[in-house]
């Protein structure tokens, strides 16, 4: 399987708080990773790493071979080939539903604006917010803001979607939708890295499970190996927790 992102030795601190400690990890073209833990473990610290809201203290992150932390390497570019949904969803709230989804495709892509609203609508209307392009975020429900925020990611065609915690932040009558969506885009054979709490859904969706535990990763594996065999202590005591 060709990988498309992989990342070696990864450290990050924040003064001398070591939050990232030597991760290894990667994703490959069509995988559904999903990323487990306790709060504070990382989890977003990683994420966020990967499409270098924070930069990484140490290691390296390869994208389809190149190292994207050499000097040289085009950041602005790299981070076009990711999509990010937030647990806080991130939409512009001075913009309707359709220019959420289209500002990002010109402005970044220079696609004309008859492009970014064709491809907008098309990915609206895989998540079933297409009745919805002219709403203002705020007339939204939280997981119509969640969906648009997927359609807004997708609509850059990116080659992997990260997704931190997308519905940690909806009522729970809503978190149902939104996971329909996901678990859609991963039947697609969409490259999907998922920070969820969301054990049953995890364990439906993911090729693989990593869990992590204060800044490292402790074990990973088919979600058959890591939810339900564990090998490490940390694994079964934070399940013990989860379940
Ligand atoms: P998780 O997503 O697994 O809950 P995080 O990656 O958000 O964990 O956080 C890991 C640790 O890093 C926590 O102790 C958190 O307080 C710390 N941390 C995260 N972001 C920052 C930041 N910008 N500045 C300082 N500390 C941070
Ligand atoms: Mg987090």
């Amino acid at each position: 399987m060709e990988k498309i992102i992989e990342i070696q030795h990864l450290k990050k601190s924040f003064g001398n708080h070591e939050v990232l400690r030597d991760v290894n990890f990667s994703v490959s073209k069509g995988e559904v990773v999903c990323l487990i833990g306790s709060s504070g473990s990382g989890k977003s610290t990683l994420l966020r790493c990967i499409n270098l809201l924070e930069s990484p203290s140490g290691g390296e992150i390869i994208y389809k071979g190149q190292n994207i932390l050499n000097e040289n390497h085009d950041v602005k570019q790299y981070r076009t080939h990711l999509g990010m949904v937030f647990q806080q969803f991130n939409l512009f709230n001075n913009h309707n539903v359709l220019k959420n989804c289209v500002v990002g495709q010109q402005k970044v892509l220079k696609r004309s604006k008859e492009e970014a609203e064709r491809n907008a609508l098309k990915y609206l209307e895989i998540v079933g917010m297409d009745k919805y392009i002219n709403a203002k975020p705020s007339q939204l429900s939280g997981g119509q803001k969640q969906r648009v925020a997927i359609a807004r990611a997708l609509a850059m065609d990116p080659d992997v979607m990260l997704f931190d915690e997308p519905t940690s932040a909806l009522d729970p009558e809503m978190v149902g939708e939104v996971l329909k969506v996901m678990r859609m885009l991963a039947d697609q054979g969409n490259t999907m890295i998922i920070v969820t709490h969301e054990m049953e859904f995890a364990k439906e969706v993911s090729d693989r499970i990593v869990f992590m535990d204060k800044g490292v990763i402790v074990e990973e594996g088919s979600p058959d190996q890591v939810l339900v065999n564990p090998k490490h202590e940390r694994t079964k005591e934070f399940l013990k927790r989860t379940l």
